[in-house]
């Protein structure tokens, strides 16, 4: 068997009639005429339509083989890819030979033809990818992937891997998970980190910005592109325990410089995944949402609108609304009021900056009217937060006082404090989370539908 055969993609989009085909994959669902042939629907995950294969009665092992055919079986085909008479397929492959890799017993298979709720799904995570929505979110992700490096790399960034297992805790929030080996205390005293393996506290990184800065401010414009740890216990649709987190760096830039980056950033992976994944956007678009390619196709065509804060607080008092979480100058953001103006008031992403420094954390730039600081978030119809960033407050002595007021040691942090010491530069950065991307180009509902194996709380199955 040659892994380099052409695949079902290739076969259906570019391979011409008449080529000499070995093809392998699992047999999505067959018929069989009385005339004495079978069709067989093949899938081997590089597209979502599948190859239809003609078995005709005279194929040396059809008696005996093509009953075990069955939905989820694996099989392997040779012949001769031919012009299909039916509308429906470009091609078809007439074969020579069949072989039956794997049986899948038809009464215990799980996927039959019918609809599965998502939430079934997710108990079977392991088969799972085996149903067009999350090949075509497999196919999806990988697009966006190699869009998110493309788009840096074109531009110069260097790709930085940044630590998994941190002693630093980026937002100064308690939301991260310890990585200790130490026996857990039965004796109710407090745990002693200096005999743990790293003889200190450790945990999992929620971000990799600060390192990121350490790098931007040596060898310029900077990202990372790894997993990120969140122990909130949120059970939102919107949140995971373990997702992944796209996070550049830029040296020299402001918040203008930055706000713009992101724009340009989401409309390139848009773009790309238009481009490239269409046969699987159109299916989002048929039978998870309908209006997944109006939007998309919306964002491509207007400029992100940028919206203070502070503006953004009287649109929402002004607009008569009942919040769960009420609203006024001072109190951060809900979800409920970040949907609301991405989605019925502006209709199309925007970008809310200047946001008050009382609840942002202490590496955002001060700016002068002594209440602000130079952060940004990115809000998209459907989703609502998709990227948070800032420029960085990147003068040592404001930095210096802001670790006093946000009630940090700025001894743990002296590293990124010498940042400011010596050659510092203003600089800014943001983070994007990859599964919120992904609810955004697939018109998904749930995050732990998006992402292959889902970690949220009381949950980390596979
Ligand atoms: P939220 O307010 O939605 O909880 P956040 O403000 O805590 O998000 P940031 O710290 O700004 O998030 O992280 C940057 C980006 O990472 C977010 O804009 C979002 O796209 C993504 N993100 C953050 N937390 C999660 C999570 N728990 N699961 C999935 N993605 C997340
Ligand atoms: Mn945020």
């Amino acid at each position: 068997m040659a892994n380099t055969a052409p695949r079902v993609a290739s076969l259906l989009y570019e391979v011409e009639p008449g080529a000499k085909v070995d093809i392998s994959g699992w047999v999505r669902t067959r018929r069989d005429s009385k005339h004495g042939f079978s069709f067989v629907e093949l899938n081997d995950g590089s597209c979502m339509s599948n190859l239809q294969v003609v078995v005709n009665a005279d194929v040396p092992g059809y008696e005996e083989t093509i009953k075990e055919m069955t939905t989820g079986s694996s099989v392997r085909f040779t012949g001769d890819l031919k012009e299909s008479p039916g509308a429906k397929q470009r091609v078809e492959l007439h074969a020579e030979s069949l072989e039956l890799l794997g049986t899948a017993d038809a009464e215990s298979y799980p996927l039959q033809k019918k609809r599965h709720s998502f939430e079934f799904l997710r108990e079977i995570a392991h088969l799972r990818p085996r149903t067009n929505t999350f090949g075509a979110i497999a196919r999806v992700r990988n697009c966006v992937s190699r869009a998110i490096h493309d788009f840096f790399q074109e531009r110069t960034f260097l790709y930085v891997q940044t630590p998994i297992i941190t002693t630093s805790d980026c937002e100064g929030a308690g939301e991260m998970f310890t990585v200790t080996t130490l026996n857990p205390s039965t004796d109710g005293k407090p745990v002693d980190y200096t005999e743990d393996f790293f003889g200190k506290k450790a945990s999992l990184t929620v971000s990799g910005q600060l390192e990121g800065e350490i790098y931007a401010t040596a060898v310029g414009p900077v990202y990372t592109f790894g997993p990120t740890f969140r122990a909130e216990n949120s059970n939102t649709t919107r949140h995971l325990s373990e997702f992944w987190m796209v996070e550049p760096e830029v040296p020299f830039c402001d918040l203008e410089g930055n706000m713009q980056l992101a724009e340009d950033f989401i409309k390139n992976i848009v773009k790309r995944c238009l481009d490239e994944c269409a046969e699987d956007m159109k299916f989002f678009n048929d039978r998870i949402d309908k209006t997944v390619l109006e939007t998309l196709n919306n964002i491509l065509k207007h400029e992100f609108k940028r919206v203070s804060y502070t503006e953004a607080v009287e649109l929402l008092v002004q607009s008569g609304k009942k919040w769960d979480y009420p609203v006024e100058w001072g109190t951060n953001l809900q979800a409920e009021h970040e949907r609301w103006l991405t989605e019925e008031h502006f209709k199309q992403p925007i970008i809310v900056f200047d946001y008050p420094r009382s609840f942002k954390p202490f590496y955002m730039y001060c700016n002068e009217d002594g209440k602000t600081v130079r952060a940004m978030d990115v809000l998209v119809p459907g989703v609502g937060e998709i990227i948070g960033g800032s420029q960085r407050e990147h003068r040592l002595d404001v930095l210096e006082s802001r670790f006093e007021e946000c009630g940090l040691d700025p001894e743990e942090y002296w590293w990124y404090l010498d940042l400011r010491r010596y050659g510092s530069v203003p600089h800014a950065g943001f983070g994007l989370g990859l599964e919120r991307m992904i609810l955004l180009l697939t018109g998904m509902q749930n995050i732990r539908d998006v992402i292959p194996f889902p970690r949220t709380p009381n949950h980390a199955e596979f």
